[in-house]
């Protein structure tokens, strides 16, 4: 009854409340949670296409002056050997992520006053200027003047995930931050015209289906363009290192759900849940994700941007492999281009 009805919503593009999206998230009826996926893949198909979109991420420093409980690079975390790569080694990463082929760098941190925004102004401006790359940025809370600046430098796109919006538990969570801060933060990202990324984790404690309907109906309401969605995963010396890891299939549903209500955004098929199992990947560009991150930190520094254990180091050949897998083979030049760096395509 209660899904035919939701059902038809889906179909006439009529939009769900919260209590259509916690039945879209419970249901156990397996014939319903096909439907559901199949018409999220219909609708990351009608709304953004079949290209899998694939972009290098540089984690340019593990300093944090936070200290969020499951993180594994908090500031209270002992065990994290910590760097700050300079501009040049940064320069470098971004020339090879360009000479592979890719057209959007992400470059991301820990809160790290070494990278003050003077400082990344200036890196920001370099890149547009030595590359044209594209720029997104995920360096965390700032003011709104710096986020002008940063985006007067030329970033154009900026993921601050909410991580949840059930205040309770983003407080339990981040001992040294404040929702309504990060709420406001987000605004501001939206006002200054940035492309406005956030996304949630699944299976933080406590958290419940109820709080990720609200997730998906926040990002909705405000607008977000990006969504990241990963499962939880425990970070060694991080205060939820005995937390037990989100489940992979409750993620995967709430992409397809998230995919189904916000309609035309772009859903990376996340890190965490390639690093749970790396089919979880191919199964999330099934359900509507449609997008994948590489990770192009340079090598000696790799294993120290550990913000959860076992973090899967997706190169080009583990994208390949998923978009090919999940039936969306990337065009072969991107491929051949990141086993080539630097030379030019012969297509033939
Ligand atoms: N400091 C910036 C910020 O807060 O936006 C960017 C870096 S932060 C490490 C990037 C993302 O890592 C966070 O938004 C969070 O969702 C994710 N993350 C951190 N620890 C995690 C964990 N244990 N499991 C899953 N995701 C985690």
């Amino acid at each position: 009854e209660d899904f035919l009805r939701i059902l038809e919503r889906i179909e006439s593009g009529q939009e769900l409340d919260r209590s259509d999206i916690l039945y879209l998230l419970s249901t156990q009826r397996e014939k319903e949670i096909n439907t559901i996926f199949s018409a999220a893949d219909r609708i990351r198909k009608e709304t953004v296409g079949d290209a899998v979109e694939i972009r290098g991420a540089i984690e340019f420093s593990n300093y944090c002056r936070k200290d969020c409980s499951y993180c594994g690079i908090g500031s209270s975390n002992k065990c994290v050997k910590r760097y700050s790569m300079s501009e040049e080694e940064i320069m470098e990463a971004v020339h090879s992520v360009k000479a592979m082929g890719m057209k959007t760098v992400i470059l991301q941190s820990g809160e790290d006053s070494r990278w003050d925004t003077p400082r990344l102004v200036r890196l920001v401006e370099r890149i547009r200027n030595e590359t044209g790359m594209k720029i997104t940025l995920s360096v965390g809370e700032k003011s709104r003047e710096e986020y002008e600046q940063l985006r007067n430098a030329g970033a154009v796109n900026f993921l601050l995930k909410i991580e949840t919006t059930n205040r309770d538990l983003f407080a339990r969570l981040h001992p040294d931050d404040d929702y309504d801060h990060r709420l406001q933060c987000s605004l501001w990202l939206k006002e200054l015209g940035y492309l406005n990324g956030s996304g949630n984790i699944i299976g933080l404690p406590g958290q419940t289906l109820d709080d990720i309907a609200g997730d998906i109906l926040y990002f909705k309401e405000m607008g977000i363009n990006m969504i990241g969605i990963g499962p939880f995963i425990p970070a060694e010396g991080s205060r939820l290192e005995n937390h037990p890891t989100g489940d992979i299939d409750l993620t995967l549903r709430v992409v397809a759900v998230t995919r189904i209500v916000c309609k035309r955004v772009y859903i990376p098929s996340t890190t965490a849940l390639a690093s749970l199992d790396k089919d979880a990947q191919v199964k999330a560009l099934q359900a509507g994700a449609n997008t994948i991150m590489l990770i192009n930190t340079p090598e000696r520094y790799r294993k120290s941007y550990n913000i959860y254990n076992n973090k899967n180091m997706v190169d080009m050949a583990s994208a390949a492999y998923a978009a090919e897998k999940a039936g969306r083979p990337l065009p072969s030049y991107i491929v051949w281009q990141a086993v080539n760096p630097g030379h030019e395509c012969i297509v033939g």
